[in-house]
């Protein structure tokens, strides 16, 4: 996978142009077309109520944000059917949790990844191969080292689950990795209950620390709880865990840069220490977060039939995803398209590994005019009833060619 290289220095002088003469064009980010955004209507309907609170200010929020999203996004993912009636979780009861309002997923990481290059011992940080293309160049640029561990099988289509425990298990002494909770992209392949339970144990027993990038909780099972089974697993045995939380995807709340960091700590006078600190690193990055996008989660986290008209919501979008997988399978089979595709079903949220090579993602761009990424991935939500067709009648022509 090609990841996008840190720029040389430019080098300023002055020669009576510019002062900026001699720089270089950034190479260029990727932009996946992700289909129109849908903006929820539960989200519509708080951000009516908030528009018509005349006694609401645009005062800047703390550093760590609004401190009532903090509390309430920590349960999401940590205790959540248990939220509404006994805040069960230890780390939460012991004031062992950490949480502060952050840029969304992309800030959460980076701020995480701050955190731990000026104050862990460890700067090794391993990341699966492959995952999300911006994972490297928010790690990078916190200062800290990359390295992968295997994670998916290109030839079986699946987990490569024992590769994973060997790289896991000679992965250096104390370093940290990197987990997407649920919905991993770009496979959509997750490791399952059991298996992530022998992940836990050994990364406990290693000494690692855990860093999850929860970007799609909700996207996978329809269910919160069951797509933060992974984190709860970690961050209620008494260890340590980082937590990167996205509400862009399950509340599509994209452009509002809306998410949080957590760090589950051994103590509650460490977590305070972790907190004056984290305050340091975000006060020069962006100072504080903006108040709209926290404003509307903690709107719909904290009334309970706003919280269950988005968790229908949700679980629709969800159930969305799995019918189109379905159809562009069943379209597959129906035309006999050379090659097994039920990976296709069996892989679960919003990405799919298609199995297409580099030359047939070529075909479709070069004859059909579709795009996707050249590794074969493509974001089932940007998939429709209408377009899975067309679509499966050019995946089938690649095929035969
Ligand atoms: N993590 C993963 C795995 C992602 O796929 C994404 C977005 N595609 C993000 C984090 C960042 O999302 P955002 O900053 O929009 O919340």
């Amino acid at each position: 996978m090609e990841y996008l290289k840190p720029m040389e220095p430019t080098r300023i002088h002055s020669n009576g142009d510019s002062l900026f003469q001699d720089i270089t064009f950034a190479p260029d980010i990727p932009v996946y077309a992700e289909g129109k955004c849908h903006t929820l209507n539960v989200v519509k309907q708080v951000e009516q109520t908030l528009a018509n609170d005349l006694s609401a200010d645009k005062e800047y929020l703390p550093i760590t944000g609004m401190p009532e999203f903090n509390k309430l996004t920590e349960v999401v993912f940590l205790l959540l059917a248990a939220y509404i009636i006994v805040r069960k979780s230890p780390a939460i009861k012991e004031s062992r949790v950490v949480t502060v309002q952050c840029v969304s997923g992309c800030l959460s990481l980076r701020v995480g990844a701050e955190f731990l290059a000026k104050h862990y011992h460890q700067h090794v940080v391993y990341l699966p191969e492959p995952t999300y293309g911006n994972h490297p160049n928010l790690i990078s640029a916190a200062g800290l080292t990359l390295k992968t561990y295997r994670y998916y099988d290109p030839k079986t289509l699946v987990l490569d689950f024992q590769g994973l425990l060997e790289d896991l298990g000679s992965a250096l002494t104390g370093a940290i990795v990197l987990f997407h909770a649920c919905g991993h992209n770009p496979t959509g392949v997750d490791p399952t209950c059991q298996q992530w339970e022998q992940i836990r144990q050994l990364v406990r027993q290693r000494g690692l620390l855990p860093f999850f990038d929860c970007a799609y909780q909700g996207l996978v099972s329809g269910n919160l709880d069951d797509d933060a089974q992974s984190i709860r697993m970690f961050g209620c045995d008494g260890g340590e865990c980082f937590v990167a939380q996205s509400y862009s995807k399950n509340m599509g709340l994209y452009g509002e840069r809306i998410g949080s960091l957590s760090i589950v700590c051994k103590t509650a006078d460490v977590a305070r220490r972790v907190e004056s600190q984290l305050k340091l690193i975000i006060r020069p990055l962006y100072s504080n977060p903006p108040i709209h996008g926290a404003a509307i989660v903690t709107a719909i986290l904290k009334d309970r039939d706003l919280y269950q008209k988005w968790t229908n919501e949700l679980k629709a979008m969800r159930d969305r995803l799995v019918q189109v997988r379905r159809q562009l399978y069943d379209s597959l089979c129906n035309k006999g398209t050379p090659g097994d595709w039920s990976h296709i079903i069996k892989q679960v949220g919003m990405y799919s590994f298609t199995g297409l090579n580099k030359d047939q993602v070529d075909f479709l761009t070069r004859e059909y005019h579709i795009y996707m990424s050249s590794d074969g991935r493509i974001n089932i939500g940007g998939l429709s009833s209408k377009t899975v067709p067309y679509f499966a009648d050019a995946i089938h022509d690649a095929v035969i060619s």
